[in-house]
């Protein structure tokens, strides 16, 4: 439907339409963009759910945690079990190891969140292609420098 009100007769019928129909292209350009960010947001959190599991995590005796179900995060973010405890060691600034059950045993008292807060930076930072926020990456070392390798993305 189109209504046009003519002011004093200045615009006339076609300039109306004109600005109608640009006030229309605006509109559906903002939507557009709005829904692009929209969906990529909600994309990213996608695929961060997708790459994370809660960590589960057991005090054993008074001064160590065990996070139960190590083996199954490293596994759900292709990763190798001795690099994210490796990364978690130094983001705990504290000493740990695995067990034969490729459990996580760490020196401290750690709440679940603490773990499940470092492992999202982790999945930030050596899962997640920084560009097309693909889960599915190859962590290679280039240079002496670890490199998130995605093949959604071509390689420069
Ligand atoms: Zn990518």
């Amino acid at each position: 439907m189109l209504a046009v009100r003519p002011v004093g007769g200045k615009i006339r019928i076609a300039d109306s339409t004109y600005l109608i129909k640009m006030a229309a292209v605006n509109y559906q350009q903002a939507y557009a963009q709005r829904m692009a960010q929209l969906s990529r947001t909600q994309r990213e959190h996608e695929n961060e759910r997708r790459a994370m599991s809660p960590p589960r995590v057991l005090r054993e005796g008074t001064k160590k945690s065990v996070v139960v179900n190590f083996k199954d995060l490293c596994e759900r973010m292709h990763r190798q079990p001795e690099h994210v405890m490796s990364y978690l060691l130094a983001e705990l600034n504290s000493t740990g190891s695995l067990d034969g059950h490729q459990r996580f045993v760490v020196n401290g008292k750690l709440a679940p969140k603490t773990i499940e807060g470092i492992l999202k930076q982790y999945v930030d930072n050596y899962v997640i292609c920084e560009y097309c926020k693909n889960p599915n990456t190859v962590l290679s070392k280039q240079d002496n420098k670890l490199v998130v390798n995605c093949e959604k993305d071509v390689q420069s």
